[in-house]
This record gives structure tokens, sequence and C-alpha cells, in this order.
């Protein structure tokens, strides 16, 4: 027995998940428990779901948040490898709701797996999108190689400066991370300060944020969408480092051919 039998809308949610996992732990993104996905699933919660009893004891957020009254979420566990969720997404993840107050939540389905401790910061994300009246609903942390490995250098941390390059590597890009990579200078995982800043970029209208040396942090309306950001973007650093290695530095697109592109296609930046 499943919380998803007989919830096909819910189900495909989740199996998006578990194909998004699928994908990071092929492309390297996610050793050993690496990297996070919270879902925000309130809209296929059906009248049955809400009078499931919970499964867990009642558990503290560690902060109130306003906006997320009567949410639902699917949240990666504690500890659980991506590579795993892809195969059983219910064993390795677990359904929380929010309950009143807005304080604590606690875990209705499918077994009481402990979620990620990333979910204060996440649920914080989430609590913003609502304030702001976004569709986004999904958010995925990972670390995808190449675009990691760019933040090792002051110059790409500098704001802007790693957008710019990733943008000219190919149209695509611009086109499908049309918003680019904001910078978040290095601080300690899973801290308040971490979590703030990463609204706060956000906010200054990127749907992708880039954490100092360690990894990505997107949100978008699903999580398929969410790793197509990352994955455009990473696929240019790839460009760029292939460039590199053929021994000179990539022309790029121009900034006039980048306008242009902005133009036809009436994108934000
Ligand atoms: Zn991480």
């Amino acid at each position: 027995m499943s919380i998803l039998d007989n919830r096909p809308a819910l189900k495909a949610e989740i199996d998006k998940v578990a194909e998004v996992a699928l994908y990071l732990w092929q492309k390297g993104w996610a050793e050993r428990n690496g990297g996070n996905i919270t879902v925000n699933i309130s809209e296929w919660v059906d009248d049955e779901m809400q009078k499931l009893p919970a499964i867990s004891e009642p558990r503290p957020i560690g902060k109130r948040l306003e906006h997320l009254e009567g949410c639902w979420f699917y949240c990666k566990g504690t500890g659980k490898r991506m590579r795993d969720l892809a195969r059983k997404p219910m064993e390795n993840g677990s359904i929380i709701r929010i309950l009143p107050g807005c304080e604590s939540y606690e875990i209705v389905a499918d077994a009481p797996v402990a979620p990620t401790s990333e979910l204060p910061s996440h649920l914080a994300v989430h609590d913003d999108l609502l304030a702001k009246g976004s569709p986004y609903r999904a958010s995925l942390h990972t670390h995808p190689i190449e675009l990691v490995a760019l933040t090792h250098s002051r110059k790409w941390m500098q704001k802007d400066v790693a957008t710019n390059m990733l943008w000219s590597m190919i149209p695509e890009t611009k086109a499908f991370c049309p918003r680019g990579l904001g910078m978040v200078p290095y601080m300690l995982p899973s801290s308040v300060e971490l979590a703030e800043a990463t609204i706060k970029a956000l906010n200054d209208d990127y749907d992708v944020v880039m954490w100092e040396k360690h990894g990505v942090f997107a949100v978008d309306t699903d999580i398929i969408s969410a790793f197509d950001q990352v994955d455009v973007l990473n696929k240019s650093a790839q460009i760029y480092i292939a460039a590199r290695n053929m021994g000179f530095e990539p022309e790029g697109m121009s900034q006039a051919q980048m306008r242009d592109l902005s133009e036809a296609f009436a994108l934000p930046k």
C-alpha cells in the first residue's frame, strides 16, 4: 500500500522526482547522500488524504513559516542516496504536512523516513516563493561538477561574470536559463546564513543560485524544469572547458547576439 495508489497525478509528480534523482546520479552530481529535493505537492492532496493519520510525532521546523499553512511536501530523506531514491522514492523520502501554526510538521506517508536535515532551509525557500505568488513548486540542491569547479576562482564569483560566459557558449543556455546564475559566497552548509543568502539571491531575480565551492540551488515549476535549468548551465561550462582543453579561450557569442536572442524570445534579461 502506498499513498500514491489511485492518485495518478500525485504519483506523476513523485515519478518526476525519481527520474531526476537518477539523472543526478548518472551525471556524477550526487555522490553518497549528496543533494536534496523538496516539492510542494499541496495541489495534488485530496480530501481523503487530508484525513490520513500521521505516522510520526510532530517535529519542529525551527522557525515559523506563515505561508506554508496547510501545505504538503515530498522531501528526500536524511542520509538517503539519490541513486536509491531513483528506484524507491517512497522508501528514501517521505510526504509531510505542515501543522497549524506553521512551526512544525508530521510525516504522513509512506514510511517514517526523516526528511533531509536541509528541510528548514528548503521550506524557508518555499515559504518565500508562496509569499511572492510564484508558481514555482520544486527546489533542487545538487553538486554539478563543472559549475562547482568555476566557483573556485574569484573571477567567476563576481556578479554575472559566469552568467555571461555560460550564456555565450550556446544560445539555448540563455533561452532555457533566462535569469542566469546567482552567486552566493562560501557559507557553512545547513546554516541559517546560507538559507537567507539563497533566498536573497533568488529574490535578486535568479532561478539558479551557486553556492561557492559547494553546489547549486535551483527552483522552478516542477523538479524536471529545475533540473533542466542546471543541466543547460552545466552543459555550457563543459563547452567552455572543452574549448580550453583544445588550447584556446572560446570566443563566445557577442553581447549583440545575446541581446537579439532576448528580443526574439522575449527573455527577462
Ligand atoms: Zn550539498
